[in-house]
């Protein structure tokens, strides 16, 4: 199939080129977002291909209707940047990668924890200037920490399993409940508000909805013990970014490991370094020495990446075979 890649990048360019060995799909790379101002391009297409911040509003979605696109191939799991209704209405399949490597993701947060609470990004800086100064590296052990797991689905499962061998005394919160698993790993569902008050950090896991936006938000933040701190690998908008930089502000909570940003669109995954940085929340943000951000890298490993590539190659050509779809998201 005639396949429009946006948001293309090198490192996944050269793995979807190698699986596509197999598939022999004509890709198109793009290295621009699909939005209302690119959609112009899906003409000559049959597939849009996606990533999580290419944006297919109603507007989107009637014009790659008019231009016959058949099917919008998101490569991640998360579909929060599509009008799924609009879609529906215009006849166009959505499939995803609803798994790809869960640990990818897992153990990123847990990487993203270590650095926090143990000073690495200062650590590093400092040696790399020949300063091999202790002073104010004091950092603070995992072992018997509780930690809120917000979202038990296949990420935060895995992430619970991981913080058990060091020794975390683990808090679950889901609007449905695993207890089967629960009860295997001697962990326990509580509810949201005794989470967000007992843990010494918070992670989410959950995914993006009508919910679940700003779950982190001026009001919790103020029931967070003060020496906690948040880690989202999740989705940006799952926490109220002007919130959480007023806690930072007045020192309720003691830091934050973000690998997603309410307003990523327009600045992940693509190198600022000689712009200004004209988003002055992000730009605060990146004032915090208790705060590191990380853009959208947590799924960026090789075996994800192969995954994602074999994963949506794969839908794309069950789709042209009409065979079962196994990844749907929505049949046109
Ligand atoms: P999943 O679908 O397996 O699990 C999500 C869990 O969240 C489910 O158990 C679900 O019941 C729960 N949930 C839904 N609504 C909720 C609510 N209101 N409150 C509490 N829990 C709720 O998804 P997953 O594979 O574990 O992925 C989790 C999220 O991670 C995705 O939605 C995506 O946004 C994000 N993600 C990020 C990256 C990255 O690179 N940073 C990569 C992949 C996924």
């Amino acid at each position: 199939m005639r396949i429009a890649f946006y948001d293309a990048h090198k490192y996944e360019k050269k793995i979807f080129d190698e699986m596509n060995e197999k598939f022999r799909h004509d890709i198109t790379y793009f290295d621009f977002q699909l939005n209302e101002n690119t959609c112009m391009t899906a003409k000559d297409f049959d597939v849009v291909c996606v990533f999580v911040n290419d944006t297919l509003n109603d507007t989107v979605i009637k014009q790659l209707k008019e231009f016959n696109i058949k099917m919008i191939a998101l490569r991640c799991s998360g579909f929060n940047n599509i009008d799924l209704d609009s879609a529906s209405k215009n006849g166009i399949t959505v499939v995803r990668v609803p798994s790809y490597s869960p640990h990818a993701i897992a153990e990123h947060t847990i990487g993203l924890m270590l650095s926090l609470l143990r000073k690495l990004p200062q650590a590093y800086v400092r040696t790399r200037g020949a300063n091999f100064s202790l002073e104010g590296l004091i950092g603070r052990e995992l072992f018997e920490k509780t930690i809120g797991i917000i979202g038990t689905g296949q990420i935060g499962k895995v992430t619970a399993e991981i913080l058990k061998g060091f020794g975390c005394n683990i808090m679950l919160y889901d609007i449905y409940q695993d207890h089967k698993w629960a009860d295997k790993n001697g962990f326990f569902y509580y509810p949201l508000q005794e989470v967000l008050q007992s843990s010494d950090i918070i992670t989410l896991h959950c995914p993006l909805t009508d919910q679940t936006k700003h779950l982190i938000n001026f009001g919790s933040v103020n029931l967070l013990k003060k020496n906690c701190i948040i880690i989202n690998t999740s989705r940006g908008a799952l926490i109220e970014t002007t919130a959480l930089i007023k806690a930072l502000k007045l020192k309720k909570i003691a830091g934050a490991a973000l690998d997603v940003y309410e307003e990523e669109n327009t600045f992940f995954f693509t190198d600022w370094s000689d712009e200004i940085l004209n988003d002055d929340t992000l730009a605060r943000l990146l004032t915090f020495p208790n705060v590191i951000i990380t853009s959208h890298q947590a799924f960026l490993t090789e075996e994800a990446l192969k995954a994602i590539a074999t994963t949506t190659l794969k839908n794309i050509s069950d789709f042209d075979k009409k065979e079962t779809l196994s990844n749907i998201v929505l049949t046109a």
